[in-house]
């Protein structure tokens, strides 16, 4: 039904899968595995970071009251499920889904998403020791394809390494820092090429994108096409079809691709800002580590400064932008990304109903002042007031007081 944790951070990837289950958690609680007892009872809410061990009446006819508040509020936002997220002002942001597990795809589906924004390839098969072979993988990118069209589904290369499964016994002073993502994959062609196959084949739909994992130099997306190329090559020999303009884009998630965001999004189709890693990286702040969690600032200037940098480099280049870390599922964080410019954002599916309110209630010329307003200051919490102060404003503030209850 839940669980509270010792360790961990929000966008660790036991919080990210949690969350896209709807499980109530709580992370990096330090000490709760002392604190609580074999026959407890606990309230866990997540929304807050709150684990309650053995409730008062009052607390739990408060907590079963407010379920039933959101249960209601859940079916009023089901009225929107079909509309695009546009602004008051009309301007439409994409709204997609990360998907982790297979079955989220019906979530997604029921809460209105535009297809996927981020299928985490290293998280879909499960418990895995051992990579997929083609076959396997191809039908389950098949599926996804299928379910979701006619919207399109961004299906991203192996990110293995970090906090995720590396099919090595190896053991890294720093995981994060280490062999992962598109370093792992460029070092092993055969397990790389093997995805690529599976992917083209599924693309006949025409609606599947790839996205390269933690890129920080041009050659990496060189080398990477020059492999889809001749992957493409003998599946073209071998008569197989598949989608020959399929779109290839980079996930920027390392502080040396945001500085560089101009050259590298002039070489792919789209580009995704990935905060969870990308901030850890620009602050140097392990975005596992409990201890360290209050510094780990989603609002902090020099972020906000280099997202900014990110969206209009590539937009100078006409490359389309998107944010799928867990801060574009942040309703706080909603009316500053807009106005930054962002054409989509990927969220878990359970988060999309939210965000498509708050999108809905803002007005983006105004939103845009507020960014320019953020990008001037030097403190997280002028920022962070600057936002409030919008909310409170621009009349969204009865959206996020329904929306605190939760959050
Ligand atoms: C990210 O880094 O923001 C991201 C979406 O990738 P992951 O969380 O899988 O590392
Ligand atoms: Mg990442």
């Amino acid at each position: 039904k839940g669980f509270i944790t010792d360790f961990g951070g929000l966008t660790s990837h036991a919080a990210i899968v949690a969350r896209s289950l709807k499980i109530p958690a709580v992370v990096g609680a330090h000490d709760a595995s002392k604190k609580i007892h074999t026959n407890d009872v606990i309230i866990i809410d997540g929304f807050h970071g709150v684990g309650i061990i053995n409730p008062d009446n009052e607390q739990l006819k408060y907590y079963q009251q407010k379920l039933e508040r959101l249960a209601q509020f859940d079916k009023e936002l089901m009225l929107i499920r079909d509309e695009p997220a546009v602004t008051q002002d009309g301007r439409e942001i994409i709204l997609r889904g990360n998907i982790d597990v297979p079955d989220e795809i019906e979530m997604l589906i029921q809460n209105g998403g535009k297809g996927i924004g981020l299928l985490r390839t290293e998280q879909i098969f499960g418990d895995i020791e051992t990579f997929p072979d083609e076959e396997e993988q191809y039908q389950t990118y098949n599926m996804m394809a299928e379910k979701a069209y006619p919207e399109s589904v961004i299906i991203r290369a192996f990110d293995v390494g970090g906090d995720k499964f590396l099919p090595h016994d190896i053991k890294e002073p720093n995981p994060f820092l280490g062999w992962r993502g598109i370093r792992f994959l460029l070092d092993n062609p055969d397990i790389f090429k093997t995805q690529m196959r599976a992917v083209l084949r599924a693309s006949v739909h025409k609606n599947i994108k790839f996205m390269l994992p933690m890129i920080s130099s041009l050659y990496e997306i060189k080398n990477s096409k020059q492999i889809l190329q001749s992957c493409m090559n003998e599946l073209k020999s071998a008569n197989i079809k598949f989608d020959s303009h399929l779109k290839i884009g980079i996930m920027i998630e390392v502080p040396s691709a945001a500085v560089m965001a101009k050259e590298f999004a002039s070489e792919v189709d789209f580009i995704s800002i990935g905060t969870n890693d990308l901030i850890q990286f620009i602050l140097a702040v392990d975005r596992g580590n409990d201890i360290v969690s209050s510094d780990y600032q989603e609002f902090h200037p020099a972020v906000v400064r280099t997202l900014n940098h990110i969206i209009s480099e590539a937009k100078k280049e006409n490359t389309l932008v998107s944010i799928c870390g867990e801060m574009a599922g942040d309703t706080f964080a909603i009316p500053l990304l807009v106005g930054m410019g962002l054409d989509s954002v990927s969220v878990v599916p359970s988060a999309i109903p939210y965000i498509k309110k708050i999108i809905k209630c803002i007005n983006f010329e105004k939103a845009r002042k507020l960014a320019e307003d953020c990008l001037k200051c030097s403190k997280m919490e002028d920022i962070t007031e600057r936002i409030d102060k919008f909310f409170k404003d621009n009349s969204v503030e009865q959206q996020k007081n329904i929306l605190d209850e939760k959050t």
